[in-house]
């Protein structure tokens, strides 16, 4: 393995980019070569390990003990907390106009006392804020920064009625929420500003107020759609428009921060985990520091659903700080605020958490729990991060696959023809990249995401492989990036109409990538079809585990298409027939020249095409023909040779393996459970032994492997080239530090 010249961990964004445009040529492998630690006068905010919040309620400044609280946060080594400062309720005595003091207020000040009781401990406080909603009171004397509805009415909190919703680009924003962070900043001794559930990655709000019109009307030349549609102009524009605005707001925020300390900060409220509307990439230019309200899950989300966010954050702050927080209290469908979540699954959150590269941030709402079951779970698992720091500080991943994450596939995505919306659910457009992901997870594959916007510029050289899971909608720039990277020796998976569009949505004559993937459109998308196989016609390495049958299941959907460079497919569409009745169930046409995989080899690249949407479909039937076909296609285009990590042994498990400032830190995280993808976790079923093997650049000075989790030293054994340990036993997640 050659060693890259460049190294990502310490440099600016910038000067990545710039060092990393000079590095086209695939030089597989990881260069580790002197990453930089953290310097010295970096901010606060990029040490930081463990964050803690207790959310107050109105009524709090009658019963908190603020001192107990702080001994609890510093009972879990915590660096810094969350406080409510204002803006809907203001807990402390504000002389700002229109700012509601809580009611409950009398002659306490609870944030000073909290801030005070914070401080005195050695934990810095960031003043939680909520700019989302104000009272009657401000309505009455500033109509102007409310949200209306299309016939004026003002928009009330469906729970809180009494609360108006205010309006993110009215003087709310640029003059009332600075003016109440001014005062806590000039009162009190806090080192950042947060904001309650703004911005989000959510879909774009609209909103009727006359500042709003008059942006619809001399900026869009119309109203943007109340839902979201990237066909539409109004919409197209109103994004721009929409994201422009939030980074104004979050850079005058900023600013507004950084008055009395420079080292200061605003954090928004993000998250979304893989499904997000607003662009991550955008947010990236301007946040540096990236919160992800990601609380837990409900219903059907798997449970990796935490990781992935670490993932995606990852990919567009590239080592800068990402935070996540957990909900200690019962936040499923219906929501509990006030009762614990089980310790099971609040453990394997935060385990993800910090396994994907984000720092921790505990949360509990109400000052006077009744459940204080979740106080002992957040400390066990804060203690044992605290215990071994240096193993959770990391400087960058290490991974063999880059897996594209398509942002404006799963915003905005719509297939062509006269189907209804695919994309108009967002969790369906993610189907693809869920899919593909329960592969990799199975397939126990090292990877990183990095984001369409990167491609560009991203060092995809020192990955075996790039995956594009349904990456339909790209633009022309991300697509040659592509074609750049497998003309240069890369190696590509791919699915369904990746390429076909723009990153609106705008249809392109033929498959951008067409050329890469050796195939050129026909027609429109065939399906959704049920019953359609794959006939194996010859043998490749991608089929080598179906033994014993020649059919395997088709995709729901696919393009229609030609190769480009006509021979027998190794594997072949055979088209839906019926499923019912019994005796109608068989085959019309039992054999085609279309393709259900195109494979090529041009040099040290492959390519593998799949002009159906085989992830997706794996993700909602579960069938473990296609998961292994996945699995076997990706080991292909990765080419010969060992992995950086390989574990065997029986379990699911998701696993990461960072560069830290002490050498290297192998995550396994044990997905193993019957609750697995239905919450919630009741307990942790136990796998091991698992065998790892490890082969990368520094993995030859490894002297010492140290299980942490459940805590012994793991004799190592040298054997061709890579390095050996077994891990006896995982319960909820292990980390091997690796030195
Ligand atoms: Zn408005």
């Amino acid at each position: 393995m050659r060693k890259l010249n460049f190294d990502q961990a310490g440099l600016t964004r910038r000067e990545f980019l710039v060092s990393s445009a000079v590095s086209a040529v695939p030089q597989r492998g990881i260069s580790l070569r002197d990453s930089p630690a953290m310097p010295a006068d970096a901010p606060w905010y990029t040490r930081i390990r463990r964050v803690g919040q207790i959310n107050f309620n109105e009524r709090d400044p009658l019963t908190m003990d603020v001192e107990s609280w702080m001994d609890y946060w510093a009972s879990l080594k915590a660096d810094a907390v969350l406080l409510n400062g204002g803006g809907i309720v203001a807990f402390y005595p504000t002389e700002l106009p229109y700012h509601h003091r809580s009611q409950f207020l009398g002659t306490r000040d609870l944030f000073g006392e909290a801030v005070a009781a914070a401080v005195k401990r050695s934990i810095r406080v960031v003043a939680r804020m909520d700019c989302n909603f104000a009272y009657e009171e401000a309505f009455k004397a500033h109509p102007e920064w409310f949200e209306r509805d299309r016939d004026g009415s003002p928009r009330k909190h469906a729970e809180a009625p009494w609360l108006y919703a205010t309006c993110m680009f009215s003087p709310y924003f640029t003059e009332q929420m600075p003016a109440i962070f001014r005062e806590i900043n000039h009162r009190y001794a806090v080192s950042g500003f947060f904001t309650n559930g703004w911005p989000s990655t959510g879909p774009l709000g609209v909103c009727h107020c006359e500042i709003c019109r008059t942006i619809f009307r001399e900026k869009l030349g119309g109203e943007p759609p109340e839902e979201t549609d990237a066909t539409s102009a109004h919409y197209r524009q109103y994004y721009e428009i929409y994201m422009g605005r939030i980074a104004e707001v979050w850079k005058l925020w900023d600013l507004i921060a950084k008055e009395k300390q420079p080292d200061a900060v605003y954090v928004g409220n993000l998250g979304g985990g893989i499904h997000t509307v607003k662009s991550l990439r955008r947010f990236a230019d301007f946040a540096s520091w990236f919160n992800a309200d990601h609380q837990g899950r409900a219903g059907d989300t798997p449970i990796w659903d935490c990781a992935q966010q670490g993932r995606v954050a990852r990919a567009v702050m590239n080592g800068k700080t990402v935070t996540n927080v957990t909900g200690a209290y019962s936040n499923s469908r219906p929501v509990w605020r006030h009762v614990s979540k089980s310790a099971a699954e609040t453990t394997l959150w935060l385990a993800q958490t910090t396994a994907s590269g984000m720092v921790p941030w505990y949360h509990w709402l109400g000052g006077t729990p009744e459940d204080n079951r979740w106080r002992e779970t957040g400390r066990l698992f804060y203690r044992w991060i605290a215990s071994n720091e240096p193993h959770f500080r990391n400087r960058q991943p290490l991974a063999d696959l880059a897996v594209v994450y398509p942002q404006s596939t799963i915003s905005f995505y719509r297939s062509s023809g006269p189907r209804a919306w695919r994309g108009g659910d967002r969790t369906q457009s993610a189907d693809y990249l869920q899919g593909l992901y329960y592969a990799l997870l199975e397939g126990r594959f090292l990877f990183d995401f990095v984001h369409q916007e990167d491609l560009p510029t991203a060092a995809l050289s020192k990955y075996r492989a790039l995956l594009a899971p349904n990456a339909a909608y790209l633009r022309d720039s991300e697509c040659e990036a592509i074609r750049r990277y497998v003309a240069a020796g890369g190696s590509l998976w791919a699915t369904f109409e990746t390429s076909r569009y723009n990153e609106w949505g705008d249809a392109r004559e033929d498959l951008a990538l067409g050329d890469v993937f050796g195939a050129s459109l026909t027609g429109d998308t065939i399906g959704p079809a049920g019953n359609s196989y794959m006939r194996i016609e010859a043998p490749h390495p991608v089929t080598r585990h179906f033994e014993g049958t020649s059919l395997l299941p088709g995709s729901e959907n696919r393009v229609s298409l030609r190769r480009l460079h006509p021979s027998r497919p190794e594997l072949s569409v055979v088209p839906a027939y019926p499923a019912y009745p019994p005796e109608m169930v068989y085959p019309r046409t039992s054999r085609t020249e279309e393709p259900a995989a195109i494979l090529s080899e041009k040099g040290g690249s492959r390519v593998a095409y799949f002009p159906g949407d085989v992830d997706r479909t794996f993700w909602r039937s579960g069938n473990t023909d296609l998961g292994l076909l996945i699995r076997d296609s990706i080991a292909w285009v990765m080419g010969e040779g060992g992995r950086t990590v390989e574990v065997e042994g029986d379990g699911v498990v998701e696993i990461f393996l960072w560069q830290t400032e002490s050498g290297f830190a192998l995550h396994l995280l044990n997905y193993t459970n019957p609750n697995m993808t239905r919450g919630l976790i009741r307990r942790h079923y136990p796998i091991g032994p698992l065998s790892v093997s490890l082969d990368f650049p520094g993995a030859q000075s490894i002297s010492d492997v140290q299980a942490l989790r459940n805590p012994m030293r793991l004799p190592i054994r040298r054997e061709g080239g890579r390095v050996h340990f077994v891990v006896p036993k995982v319960g909820d997640c292990e980390v091997v530090a690796l030195t």
